[in-house]
Formats: C-alpha cells, structure tokens, sequence
C-alpha cells in the first residue's frame, strides 16, 4: 500500500482520543472528590442533611453528565474519526436518561432537605426555593426543557414528529444547560467559599462551550467560507435519485476521505435552517464535489429543484467508513440503493495495490446508481463488480450466495452501505460465513 501525502490526507488518532478519555475519567473523579470533600459528617445529622448532601452530589455528577453528553455531540474531527458520529449519537442517547434522573433527584433532594430543615412542607418549600433563591427559577425552566428533549427522543415520539422540530426542541436544550449555571455557582456548598473548586468547575464549562463553539460553529463557518461552495449543476440519476455537483476553492484542502460525509446547509430560502448528512459521492478535485441524494422526505425533495449558484454551508467532514479502517489489503464492498455513495467515493479512495471486490445490489437496473463509474473504478484496480438484480426472493444474499460470489469472502474486510434491514441481514450472512465482527465495517444512513 501507498502513503497518501495529498493534503487531505489524515489519520485516525487513537492516541488523542486515549487522552479525551482520560481527561473524561480525572473529571469525573475531580467531580466525586468535590462533592464527598463537600459533605461534613455534621452536617449529614442536621434536620435534612442526608437529603442535602444526595442532592447536592446527585447535581454534581449529573452536571458533570450533561457537558459530557454536549461534547459527545460537539463534533470533535478527532474522535469522530475514530469512534464515528452514529456511536457517539448513540452513547450521548444512553447517557441521557441517567443524567435526567440524577438532575431530578438533585431537584426533589435539595427540596425536600429545605423543606425538613425550615419544617416546611414540600410543595411550599419548592415554591419558595422557586420565587426567592436566585438563580433557582432559571435553572428549573432550564431542567424542564432538557426533560422535553429527551422525551422527544424516545422512540414513539420520533416516530410521530417531524425531525425538524426534534431538532429544533434540541436546540433549547444549549438554552436549559445554560441557565442552570448560575444557580450552581451561587448556591452549591462545594463552590460558595472554595476557589479551587469553583475555578475547576468554571474550567469545565468554559472547555465545554470552547470546543461547541469551535467545532460547531467556527470551523464551519472558517471551512465554508473558505471553501466557498456553490451549487453548480443537478444532473437525475433516477427518477427518485439526483447527483448535485458543487464548485469551490481548493476543496483539494479539505480533510475528506472516499466513504465520509459532511452536514450540507443548502442557503435558498426554506432550506437554509435545515443541515442534512450526505456521503460525497465523488472525491473532490481542486474545484469541485459531487453529492448523490435519494428523495426521501421533504429536504431530499427540495434538492432536485436547486438552483445553479446557490450557496451552500457546510460541517464536517465526519464518519469512520474509510479505508483506515481496513485489516487487510483485500475489501469487498456492498452497496444498495443509494447506499452506493460513500461506497463510490470509498473505491476511488481506496490505497493502490487493494484485492477488490464490489458488489451493487438493486431490485431493478433503473436503481442501480452510478453503476457504471464504480465498474470503471473496479477495473482500474484490477477488481470485479457484480451487479445483482431482482428481488430477494430470486437474488438473495445470504451465506451462501455470500461464498458464492466471493470464496476468500472471510479473508476480506467487507464495507456495507444500504437501508437498514439489508444491512443487518448481510452483515448477519457475513459473520455466518466466518467475517470476523471488526472486518465488517457499516455506513447507517439514520441515526
Ligand atoms: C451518515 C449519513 C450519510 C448519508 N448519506 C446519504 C447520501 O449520500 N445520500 C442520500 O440520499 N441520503 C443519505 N443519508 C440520508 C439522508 O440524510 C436522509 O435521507 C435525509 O436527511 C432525509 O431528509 P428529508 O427531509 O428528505 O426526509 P425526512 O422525511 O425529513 O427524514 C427521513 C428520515 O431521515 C432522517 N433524517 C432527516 N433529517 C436528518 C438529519 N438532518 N440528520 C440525520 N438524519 C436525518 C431521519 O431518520 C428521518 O426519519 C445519509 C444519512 C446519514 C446519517
């Protein structure tokens, strides 16, 4: 295999994910440690102590949950090169459910500790810490709003909203988390009278808002501007399936490998709030790029009536299907549908000197997209591309259809692109036929 010395060229850097996940653990444990050292055992025997005290570690650490949670979402380059946005989307929707409980426990702890201490009742207790504590009215707004979120994130919500306005529900949640600042600093036992504690914790919330400024807003802003990307033509591919080629300034420059994508921010009115993942089809040259978009809902719809010379903001790029992934020198890959794309852009990308196989699965030749570049690009490496077409039933890929086509399929790394129930099917069929779990590397286009 070549080294890539082009300037796109990059590698996943484990080592400094590594560190992130140290820094991660030191956080965490600095976070148990301020909230124990906190705690007097004379306190605890108060009328409300134990309440207090739960309720005050319960904040901590559910904060300390919370920032990690946005940075897991912030669009760090370098750990989504490694671990990849649809794991880190996935770890951030674990996590949350915890967080939520945590911050809820804070609420009724803290309460009820006021409210044995004054000898109050709980409600009346609530509403005072409410109307008379600083800080307490905000940081409840805030908590309600991060509890709408999740909740609009639970399976049968998403279900039945539009993602637009899951999205934009999401966005409130930077508000909630901001709001509940203030009443931390005023009123936590751990920060009032300790300046170590109170600048280790205001470092950890300028070091969260840094890196979502900067990865979320600032680098795309520097790249988009840079780069300057326009919409230069929309060629159908397929009555359903539309290429948009864009023009730009020295997109050579930018980090993309065959297999990724980027967020696309078409700016034409009704467009421009929306961002929507798309995979290049096509490695970009010094001016110009290629996307490859199947109409789906009403964004991918909008997107066959692009006008030439529409401007387009762009974030990213992000994803881990590349050929850094590779165990071996031989690959095969299987794309279906428009699950092609970052399968095309991959082949082209892929090291010289590659064993490759492809394989493009559709139900009817009008759906095989961009068939014939990938043959092309096949053959310039020297490999074969098989086309299956038909339905299921008459075209199968199961195990041994799978050893059919490919003999050393278990000797390979296999890239698989496609809608989600052929993927788990094949990837099930590819770890029959003895594909080790690590060599079966996926691109899911819903998150
Ligand atoms: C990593 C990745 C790469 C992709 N690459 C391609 C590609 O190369 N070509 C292609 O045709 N499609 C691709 N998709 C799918 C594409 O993003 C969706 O089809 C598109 O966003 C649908 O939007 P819509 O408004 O047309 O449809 P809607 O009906 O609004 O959405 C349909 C479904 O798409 C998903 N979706 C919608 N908006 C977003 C969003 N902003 N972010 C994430 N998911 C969303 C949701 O699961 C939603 O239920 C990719 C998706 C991902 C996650």
């Amino acid at each position: 295999m070549t080294t890539d010395t082009s300037p796109r060229s990059w590698v996943p850097r484990h080592d400094l994910v590594r560190l992130a996940t140290h820094l991660f653990g030191i956080g965490l444990a600095l976070t148990l440690v301020l909230g124990v050292a906190s705690e007097g055992s004379a306190s605890l025997e108060t009328a409300g102590g134990i309440a207090n005290a739960v309720g005050r570690i319960t904040s901590l650490i559910g904060t300390y949950g919370l920032l990690v949670m946005v940075v897991l979402v912030a669009r760090l380059q370098f750990v989504e090169r490694v671990i990849g946005q649809d794991v880190l989307t996935r770890w951030h929707r674990w996590i949350a459910p915890y967080v939520l409980v945590l911050l809820w426990v804070h609420t009724v702890g803290n309460t009820l500790g006021y409210a044995q201490a004054e000898e109050e009742g709980l409600v009346h207790e609530f509403w005072k810490l409410l109307t008379s504590t600083p800080g307490m009215l905000t940081a409840t707004v805030g908590l309600v709003l991060l509890t709408v979120a999740a909740l609009s994130s639970y399976h049968w919500a998403k279900r039945h909203i539009k993602y637009e306005t899951w999205w934009a529900v999401h966005l409130y949640t930077y508000l909630g988390i901001g709001l509940s600042f203030s009443h931390q600093l005023s009123s936590g036992s751990a920060f009032v009278e300790e300046p170590i504690a109170r600048g280790f914790w205001v470092a950890l919330w300028l070091l969260t808002v840094g890196v979502v400024a900067w990865f979320r807003l600032f680098l795309p802003i520097f790249r988009s501007s840079f780069h300057a990307l326009t919409v230069e033509s929309v060629r159908t591919e397929h009555a359903d399936v539309v290429s948009i080629a864009l023009r730009g300034r020295r997109l050579d420059l930018l980090p993309i490998r065959g297999g990724q994508f980027l967020q696309w921010r078409f700016l034409r009115r009704g467009m421009w709030a929306q961002a929507h993942p798309y995979s290049i089809s096509a490695m970009p040259t010094r001016s110009s790029m290629r996307v490859t978009v199947k109409r789906l809902g009403d964004h991918s719809d909008e997107l066959f009536g692009l006008e030439p010379g529409t401007r387009v903001f762009i974030e990213g790029p992000y994803g881990t299907f590349t050929h850094h992934r590779m165990r071996t020198n031989r690959v095969l890959l299987i794309g279906a549908g428009v699950g092609v794309t970052p399968i095309r852009a991959l082949l082209e990308d892929l090291p010289a000197g590659c064993d490759v196989l492809v394989v493009l699965r559709a139900a009817s030749h009008d759906d095989l997209v961009l068939a014939e570049e990938i043959v092309g690009y096949t053959e310039h490496h020297g490999g074969r591309a098989l086309l299956l077409v038909g339905p299921r039933s008459e075209v199968p890929m199961d195990a041994d259809a799978l050893r059919e086509l490919a003999p050393d399929v278990a000797e390979r790394d296999v890239f698989l692109c496609g809608p989600d129930g052929f993927m788990r099917s094949v990837a099930s069929s590819l770890q029959d036929v003895g594909v080790p779990r690590e060599r079966i590397h996926y691109e899911a286009f819903t998150f």
